[in-house]
């Protein structure tokens, strides 16, 4: 890869966010790292930061596309239902024990996007199975854990298909660290800033009690209702082991649990949806007592449906999260083609499970509370965009009180 000026120190820089910020690793705690083997040269930055802000022990997990698509192209037929089980049990038990999560992504998007469209739905499935154990102590945010972005080439091809491959990777790294807030002077002081913004948003949302949030604009109209005792997300969140972590580096969003029995209309999605290392583009959904009872796509349709399948809860939504479309991932005019960077660039909702933190005093709540409340369980949980420029957003009171919260795409108040 091209090196411009500035793009070690940017990575450094980076690398300590994410250590410090995005997971604030406490001295003494573990670390599990998954990450591409292309992104190395920022695993190994991450890797000397933990040791410095004191990790016990860091180990990393590399993945590589070439090796995905060697199984797509090789394997046996039963290879597809096969996950491994016995390593997301291995990381389960890591998290039980307090060990922190961090996740570099940098893959290439489109990966599977030519592969047998049955045979990536049958290994996703599998997978998710095997992989609940672990995601669900980070869906519950029992321990601190970060999702940050490397600049990888094919992502980056993806991304800037008419430019050399150097120019392209140069172009998505400016992207990725003006979006992580670390370009400035002091990164860890702009992310505190950053942080006291996103908390005056939701400070305001839960003073409001609002019983839904109604959307309007082309080809909107979505009346989501909010769950019992919902709270107000964005930013910096205590996980249950009392340590205050940015769950996902960039983070423009603030989020809550809608009821997953209460939403009512149709709307269509303002980006395209990259799942799986497929695109689904155009995706228009009705919702009928919470579940969605038509969809269409004008491209990856049946990777559409065969999601909306996974599960019972797959249909229904388990997140809904309000971004301004001024937001610097918006502004910036890309695609990314990756959910921890394009939802931050509009409002979205999630199909699936749905977060227990984002209920009052949610640490304490059962599953069933959680259910009873209105809170979705699924095993998957995939973030679609909704948002625009001419979005309009009204927050409804139980009484039926109505009060602006978008206008325009932007926070109203
Ligand atoms: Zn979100
Ligand atoms: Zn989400």
């Amino acid at each position: 890869m091209t090196v411009d000026t500035g793009f070690e120190q940017e990575l450094d820089a980076l690398a300590e966010v994410a250590v410090r910020v995005g997971l604030n690793l406490q001295p003494g705690q573990d670390l599990v790292l998954t990450a591409p083997v292309e992104a190395l040269p920022l695993v190994r930055r991450v890797t000397a930061a933990a040791y410095r802000a004191g990790a016990g022990l860091v180990t990393p997990i590399l993945s590589d596309g070439a090796l995905a698509l060697a199984r797509f192209r090789n394997a046996r037929e039963a290879s597809f239902d096969r996950a491994p089980g016995w390593l997301y049990d291995g990381m389960a038990q890591a998290y039980e024990g307090g060990a922190a999560r961090m996740a570099i992504v940098g893959d290439d998007p489109m990966l599977l996007a030519d592969e047998d469209p049955d045979k990536v739905a049958r290994a996703g499935k599998a997978n998710s199975i095997a992989y609940k154990p672990a995601l669900e102590r980070i869906a519950n945010f029992d321990i601190n854990w970060t999702i940050a972005a490397y600049p990888g080439a094919a992502w980056a091809r993806q991304m800037f298909p008419d430019l050399p491959e150097a120019e392209a990777v140069t172009k998505l790294a400016r992207a990725i660290f003006e979006a992580s807030r670390v370009t400035g002077g002091d990164a860890v002081a702009e992310w505190q800033a950053h942080n006291a913004r996103l908390r005056s948003r939701t400070d305001w949302l839960n003073d409001q009690r609002f019983d839904a949030l109604h959307y309007s604009g082309p080809g909107l109209d979505l009346q989501v209702g909010l769950a019992e005792d919902h709270e107000w997300h964005g930013g910096a969140s205590e996980a249950k082991n009392g340590v205050i972590c940015n769950p996902n580096i960039p983070t423009e969003e603030v989020f809550t649990t809608p009821h997953a029995q209460r939403v009512e209309g149709h709307v269509r999605a303002t980006k395209p949806l990259a799942h799986q290392g497929s695109l689904i583009e155009d995706i228009a959904v009705r919702f009928e007592a919470g579940r969605i009872v038509e969809a269409t796509a004008t491209k990856g349709e049946a990777v559409l449906r065969k999601l909306l399948d996974t599960d019972e809860g797959a249909a229904r939504l388990g997140e809904v999260a309000l971004v301004p479309h001024s937001s610097p991932i918006s502004a910036s005019g890309l695609l990314f083609y990756n959910t921890l960077f394009d939802e931050n660039a509009s409002c979205h909702i999630a199909l699936g499970q749905c977060y227990s933190k984002c209920f009052l005093d949610g640490g304490s709540l059962s599953a069933d509370e959680i259910a009873a409340k209105g809170g979705n369980s699924s095993m998957i949980h995939v973030d679609w965009m909704i948002g625009g420029p001419e979005t309009d957003i009204d927050g409804v009171k139980p009484d039926g009180t109505r009060v602006p919260v978008f206008r325009k795409g932007e926070w109203a108040a």
